[in-house]
């Protein structure tokens, strides 16, 4: 008789800056998939549930699969939002679990819990006691809390971001459901932060402190000292009380060993948290190198607004960088995207093929990167926005960004989305007939996500400072909820 496994994903990680509250609605949009909706779309997937599946079937377990839902950050995830999620989630416990195997992220705040991830642990460890392993996959953008540690017996966040690993995760924190259920191992977590607001290199992996402390981490669950190490870089748009890096350690039973690395780590991160590995052009350096490089080059330029990133709950309508790229008259460009469901609505009106006048983007707050911005455009291609995956991101998985457009005004071929999200995948633009290695220019809004698609196909990439929402927040620091004394707001020693 197999172990009975509850498993669920619950994603959102929560600008408490936006002005858009999260509601079901969003998660609707994104990802909300309840019962056997789930295999049917994560089976045979490189995605988190494509492992745990994988492994539900290896070890022979009964899985439970109540709830995946998952979206776009934005805003604070409403109260009612919470309950039904959380609800859906709990209720899978009702006939009693051996072990349950989530998949959570670490960031979400909703309007009663600035923890949210931790207020569903602590329900379902109420509900289950404290014999019964609860293993928890994360984003290391994930801000971890004391009572996420307690409650969970093992948190494991992904090692990579861009994030490329979420399916090994999976398998990891199967593999140990797997033992702790069989009574071989007693997993207990503590956690180790800093009076720090941000850190570790923004979670980049690919060097510095961040990928110092995860090699290390790997290297002690080697050498058995520790079950699990994970380093979270933690998530800066998020005014509660728990912010900032922190790092979680497993072992098997209370062992001050987990404690001991914890520590060491996090003086680490400490004395590196002013190190940075990226700084951001203004618009104008990027439009001139852009303008510069034009008929030069066989691969694109590829530049990120990383103040209007989507994957970081900004609104992904701003509007200076295409402004000025317009201005600029660039050539064989593509922009992805601007968001505006209206402004999509429009272009469908008008028709492909046709030309029209289409007001568009700077509509959620036009004092954070620019207001609408109307043009006269030829409708290239019009789509559901529904297609699969292309790039090591998205694992294979289907997609869904609404009504989308491509527009072309002079040289500049310009996405606009229903469904918000960052530029993470070639296939976003592939999908409405743009091809990104044929352009000189490939103008993006994400952070850092979109280096595991975009940056093997061009010949440069450079990060923008955009004026947006992201901008705002890290020039007027507009915190209330953070512990203090905390690094950069206050002087510490
Ligand atoms: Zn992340």
């Amino acid at each position: 008789m197999g172990y009975r496994v509850l498993t669920g994903e619950i994603a959102h990680e929560t600008n408490t800056f936006s002005v858009v509250p999260t509601t079901m609605e969003h998660f609707r949009r994104r990802v909300f998939l309840t019962a056997n909706e789930i295999p049917a779309r994560r089976l045979g997937t490189r995605s988190e549930f494509g492992a745990t599946f994988e492994a539900a079937e290896k070890y022979g377990w009964t899985l439970i699969h109540p709830v995946a839902a998952s979206a776009n950050p934005s805003g604070t995830i409403t109260s009612e939002t919470f309950e039904t999620l959380a609800g859906l989630l709990l209720a899978g416990a009702d006939g009693g679990i051996d072990g349950a195997l989530l998949h959570l992220h670490g960031a979400m705040v909703t309007e009663n819990y600035q923890d949210g991830e931790g207020e569903i642990l602590r329900r379902l460890r109420e509900k289950v006691g404290p014999d019964v392993p609860i293993v928890v996959t994360l984003d290391l953008h994930g801000n971890i809390t004391e009572q996420m540690a307690a409650c969970a017996n093992a948190l494991i966040a992904v090692r990579t971001y861009p994030h490329v690993d979420y399916y090994e995760r999976a398998w990891q924190g199967a593999d140990l459901l797997q033992r702790a259920m069989a009574g071989e191992i007693k997993p207990r977590t503590v956690i180790a932060k800093r009076p720090m607001l941000r850190g570790l290199n923004g979670g980049r992996t690919q060097i510095g402190p961040m990928r110092e402390l995860i090699e290390r981490g790997a290297a002690l669950e080697q050498e058995g000292r520790a079950l699990v190490v994970s380093v979270c870089s933690g998530f800066t748009a998020a005014d509660i009380h728990d912010i900032g890096p922190s790092v979680t350690v497993t072992t098997d039973g209370a062992d001050p060993t987990g404690q001991a690395i914890a520590e060491e780590f996090m003086d680490y991160a400490w004395k590196t948290r002013d190190y940075l590995s990226v700084s951001n052009h203004t618009i104008e350096d990027a439009v001139r190198h852009a303008r510069d490089g034009e008929g030069k080059h066989e691969r694109p330029l590829v530049m990120a607004d990383v103040t209007d990133n989507p994957g970081s709950g900004h609104y992904g309508d701003s509007t200076n960088l295409l402004r000025a790229m317009i201005a600029a008259d660039l050539q064989n460009t593509a922009f992805y995207a601007i968001f505006d469901p209206a402004a999509v609505q429009a272009a469908i009106a008008i028709g492909i093929g046709n030309s029209g006048t289409i007001t568009m983007g700077g509509k959620h707050d036009p004092s954070a990167g620019g207001g609408p911005l109307t043009v006269t455009a030829q409708i290239v291609t019009l789509s559901d926005g529904k297609f699969q995956t292309f790039g090591p991101m998205g694992g294979g998985v289907w997609r869904d960004y609404g009504p989308s457009a491509l527009l072309r005004v002079g040289g500049i071929e310009i996405a606009l989305i229903t469904n918000n999200g960052q530029a993470v995948d070639t296939a976003q633009l592939t999908s409405l007939g743009c091809d990104p290695t044929r352009k000189n220019t490939v103008a993006v809004k994400s952070n850092h996500h979109f280096r595991a698609a975009f940056e093997p196909l061009s010949r440069e990439v450079i990060t923008v400072n955009g004026g947006a929402l992201g901008a705002m927040i890290l020039r007027d620091a507009p915190y209330k909820n953070v512990r203090r004394p905390i690094w950069p707001l206050d002087p510490l020693a």
